[in-house]
């Protein structure tokens, strides 16, 4: 059975481009999961803790037969095997992975919330998910549109132009 989830990645140590490219392959290579999309690469400043590099980050679409749990699991490992460090919240990070939304899916358990927490008001997951999927609704949140037009966070910028 599979469930469709997109992916927010983030990076700002140790050439982050590359580590969100590979995050990309990553995600695709996980069992019964195939990589059905993937944003372009955006900058953004820090939140939260300015004195860090900008970030890189992206959101991947992925079909996968994981359920959501068992998916946190898995992008645990791959952050572990870019060399993830957890030292302080916000932290610099090699590769972070965070699940923005499965299926329609409203949940909350210790260690997973989706969709996730913070995805309303940050312009540098809202704006490459709205690439992906510009008519999506936010299960509790509503239009994906109208939160990106409310959005009030530092602004992301695409690196590369668009190329519709
Ligand atoms: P953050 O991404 O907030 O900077 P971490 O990557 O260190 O911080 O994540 C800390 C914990 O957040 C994870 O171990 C996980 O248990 C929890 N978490 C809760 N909801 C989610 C979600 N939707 N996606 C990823 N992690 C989540
Ligand atoms: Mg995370």
């Amino acid at each position: 059975m599979s469930h469709i989830a997109f992916i927010a990645l983030g990076s700002n140590l140790d050439d982050p481009q590359q580590h969100i490219r590979q995050g990309f392959i990553d995600l695709g290579a996980l069992p019964q999961t195939h990589l059905s999309g993937q944003s372009r690469l955006y900058r953004s400043a820090p939140v939260g803790y300015a004195h860090q590099p900008d970030f890189i980050n992206a959101v991947a679409r992925i079909d996968t037969g994981f359920a959501p749990e068992a998916l946190l699991d898995a992008l645990l490992a791959i952050e572990a095997r870019h060399g993830r460090q957890r030292e302080f919240p916000n932290s610099p990070r090699t590769l972070d992975l965070d699940i923005l939304l499965y299926d329609d899916c409203l949940l909350h358990s210790a260690r997973l919330t989706i969709p996730h927490p913070r995805m309303g008001n940050r312009d540098f997951v809202l704006r490459p998910l709205h690439e992906l999927a510009p008519n999506l609704l936010v299960p509790g949140l509503g239009p994906l549109s109208l939160l990106l037009n409310q959005c009030q966070s530092q602004q992301a910028f695409p690196l590369e132009a668009s190329v519709s």
